[in-house]
């Protein structure tokens, strides 16, 4: 359906004819469905025809939006065909289609069945659509659209500004530093040895295919921990905080070509996304600091400017204040100051050749690893 209404505006589009209209594109859309070769078409629910379409029309409308400059963000593509062999299919039933829940916690859908389902959560409402996902990893998805309450959190004192590190995930400016934890860690190093597998398999091969299927499933894997990881750390430093200070990651992809790792910068621009969007939801401030705030080059307690220091050194003492700062809670103290709020700078200091205590603290960031200096 989305190909052959795709293809219907291509084709009047190349004729010079006007774009043909929504309304008009269903209608000769379903005159199709009658021919015998598309017969097919009857064994799906109508509303996943119609919800294809209407993929379609807002690609469309995205498109144009984003072509008249009414769209801000990059550019957006015109929409493009859809293959079978896509590695994500998905389709929508909406509350037309008289999707439902059973009582027993199946997901019952027309033309379809009963489906069993492993719920990750309760539903807080009815749903008013669901979208079936199949991933690359050949696993199924059923996504729900309800509605909830999620008013303003309780008011929270603290201001934080955070470092995207390289050493640890993050460096909170109270001085908590923030590791990957244990389970993500476990999932990446599945995938490593899946990946090694992979490379040793003759190619052609049959076992070269088993080894890929099984390379597909850790990877989905670790991007679930991962997203996992990001939004439990994400909803807690929102929860914790008034007001939220990151660094821009450009400026940081600058900082470290060498060591840049894709992945790890994937990771921290979906964690920083989560930030945003869970502070606008619940009333939080978000500030992302801009280029040429040198973060690591300032003595977050005094102010001093005195140049920029090689990645080994992690910590020094400002020849001006005299105070012991710690090189990834001083650049974390340092995105908080730059955003304009008030943090105190203690926590970039350090004893003097005092080597970080570690110790639990779960409770307040779950599952993941801390340390504080
Ligand atoms: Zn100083």
């Amino acid at each position: 359906m989305f190909n052959d209404g795709l293809r219907v505006r291509q084709e009047a589009y190349e004729a010079g004819l006007p774009y043909v209209t929504d309304a008009d594109l269903s209608a000769r859309l379903t005159a199709c469905k009658a021919a015998p070769e598309r017969a097919w078409l009857a064994d799906v629910s109508a509303v996943i025809l119609q919800q294809s379409l209407a993929d379609l029309n807002r690609a469309y409308r995205n498109f144009f939006a984003s072509a008249t400059g009414k769209r801000k963000g990059p550019k957006v593509a015109p929409p493009r065909f859809r293959s079978r062999k896509d590695r994500r299919q998905a389709i929508r039933f909406t509350a037309n289609a008289r999707f439902a829940v059973t009582a027993v916690g199946k997901l019952r859908l027309p033309k379809v069945g009963d489906v069993p389902v492993r719920w990750s959560r309760r539903l807080p409402s009815v749903p008013s659509s669901v979208t079936v996902i199949l991933d690359a990893a050949g696993r199924y998805f059923a996504s729900f659209v309800v509605e909830t309450d999620s008013g303003p959190l309780p008011t929270a004192e603290p201001v934080v500004g955070i470092d995207l590190g390289l050493t640890h995930f993050a460096v909170l400016s109270d001085g908590r530093k923030i590791a990957s934890p244990q389970f993500l860690r476990r999932a990446e190093k599945k995938l490593r040895r899946a990946q090694q597998a992979l490379s040793r398999k003759q190619r052609g091969s049959r076992n070269r295919d088993k080894a890929r299927v099984k390379v597909a499933r850790a990877h989905a894997r670790a991007a679930d921990a991962r997203r996992d990881f990001h939004h439990q750390l994400s909803a807690a430093l929102i929860r914790d905080s008034q007001a939220v200070a990151v660094e821009d990651l450009a400026v940081k992809g600058l900082a470290r070509t060498r060591l840049a790792k894709s992945v790890q910068d994937a990771g921290w621009r979906a964690f920083v996304r989560m930030l945003e969007y869970k502070a606008r939801l619940h009333g939080r401030e978000f500030h992302r600091i801009g280029r040429f705030v040198p973060t690591s080059q300032t003595c977050s307690a005094c102010g001093v400017k005195d140049g920029p220091k090689p990645l080994h050194v992690r910590a020094w003492q400002c020849q001006r204040c005299g105070a012991w700062l710690d090189r990834d809670v001083n650049a974390a103290v340092n995105v908080a100051k730059a955003a304009g709020l008030a943090v105190s700078a203690c926590g970039a200091q350090v004893r003097p050749g005092a080597t970080p205590a570690q110790r639990n603290e779960a409770g307040t960031l779950p599952k993941s690893r801390q340390e504080v200096a």
